[in-house]
């Protein structure tokens, strides 16, 4: 690993751990020549399944546009970055169990709401207005009134 500030090209690893449930690795490294020191993650790279859309057209898929819609829903909410990164990769590891080759959009909208619905009810309920395209009032108070009973 170069090092970022001066760029030579060896630099040295001072920690080293495991985070989010074991899945990524972050290390420390310093750089022996210019003494500064940088984060690097590691993550083991899986392939994922292409997407299905509704009408039936097929995507790779795209961990940026979970994330989004992720941060969308959280926008503003008492959840951390750290809680919405274990979120991805519970939900990449559902989709991955699926030991599909191709998964329904559908599946990973469903996976999103579920992961939400267990961090914060206000972003679940934002997820789902816009996923599920809420056209009137009366659809709010019939996914708040479900929440309800939970
Ligand atoms: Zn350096």
């Amino acid at each position: 690993m170069h090092c970022p500030f001066c760029g030579k090209q060896d630099t040295k690893v001072i920690d080293s751990r495991l985070i989010t449930e074991g899945h990524q690795v972050r290390r420390r490294r310093e750089c022996p020549e210019c003494k500064e020191r940088f984060t690097t993650f590691e993550i083991a790279e899986l392939v994922m399944p292409r997407v299905i859309k509704s009408d039936g057209r097929r995507e790779p898929f795209n961990e940026d546009k979970i994330t989004c819609g992720l941060q969308r829903a959280l926008q503003k909410r008492p959840v951390s970055i750290e809680q919405i990164e274990q979120l991805m990769v519970r939900i990449k590891s559902r989709i991955r169990e699926t030991q599909e080759r191709e998964v329904p959009s559908d599946l990973i909208g469903n996976l999103i709401m579920e992961a939400l619905l267990e961090v914060d009810k206000v972003a679940y309920v934002r997820f789902a207005s816009v996923y599920q395209s809420f056209e009137s009032i009366r659809e709010f108070g019939e996914i708040i009134a479900k929440l309800g009973d939970k």
